[in-house]
């Protein structure tokens, strides 16, 4: 057993929102995640949650058709407050209370995000969903994950994937590729291991932040995570 996490950011990739559809949002997958992050929430821990939106839109695969990037981002971030909202209903049809703030003002539909007020909410037992990524192109909502989880003084952050933790090689394409338990930032940059983009781990590890990747389509992961059972992979210091 390991810690028992009290503040956690939880970065939800759009990906995972998609489930097995190749586009868009799977209500039923949705419906899950709300489900697992009440039973978290009943627990006394306090969660944020960071939605990625690559399920709807993606600046650099649209840039990259020749799309301005910067045009191209800003729609990607919109894209992620579609998911944040639908996550928000999902939560809060099942009785979890929740705000969701968004980097970009859209004031008809969210709060805007102010740091004192999105602890503030967490420390009532509310769901903060940050919308809208950092507000800034060129970045990607697993750097937000990581600048706010800072800001608002996570002590972890979760990242919530379609695989139960890191390889040393495609598990999909090797089947005896081994999963790390654990890693550290500085292995993670040096191979390039896919957990987070660089510019996120540079984040996490200046500011001694812990990385838990997981499966999140394993019933109850997210709970056994916030009880420090020792599930995936783990990148620290
Ligand atoms: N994005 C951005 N700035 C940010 C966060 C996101 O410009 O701070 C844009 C970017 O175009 C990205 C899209 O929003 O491709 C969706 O986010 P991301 O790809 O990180 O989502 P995920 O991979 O988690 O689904």
């Amino acid at each position: 057993m390991g810690t028992n996490y009290r503040r956690v950011l939880l970065k939800v990739s759009g990906e995972a929102l998609m489930g097995n559809m190749g586009y868009g949002i799977d209500p039923e997958v949705v419906k899950e995640i709300a489900q697992e992050v009440a039973e978290v929430i009943a627990t006394g821990a306090q969660i944020a949650i960071v939605v990625g939106g690559g399920n709807i839109f993606r600046g650099v695969k649209a840039a990259s058709a020749g799309m301005d990037r910067a045009t191209a981002d800003y729609i990607g971030m919109i894209a992620t407050v579609m998911n944040a909202m639908t996550l928000q209903d999902s939560l809060e049809r099942i009785g979890v209370q929740t705000r969701v703030q968004t980097a970009i003002a859209m004031q008809e539909l969210a709060e805007p995000y102010i740091r004192r007020r999105a602890i503030r909410h967490l420390e009532k037992g509310r769901v903060v969903i940050f919308g809208a990524g950092s507000g800034n192109p060129f970045f990607t909502t697993d750097t937000t994950a990581a600048l706010r989880a800072a800001e608002i003084d996570a002590e972890v952050i979760f990242k919530a994937t379609k695989v139960d933790g890191v390889y040393d090689a495609d598990p999909h394409v090797y089947p005896n590729a081994k999963r790390f338990t654990s890693l550290t930032y500085a292995h993670v940059l040096a191979q390039d291991l896919r957990v987070m983009d660089s510019t996120a781990i540079a984040l996490c590890k200046e500011n001694n932040i812990p990385i838990l990747v997981f499966d999140l389509s394993v019933r109850g992961n997210i709970h056994r995570a916030v009880m420090g059972e020792s599930i995936g992979t783990l990148v620290g210091g």
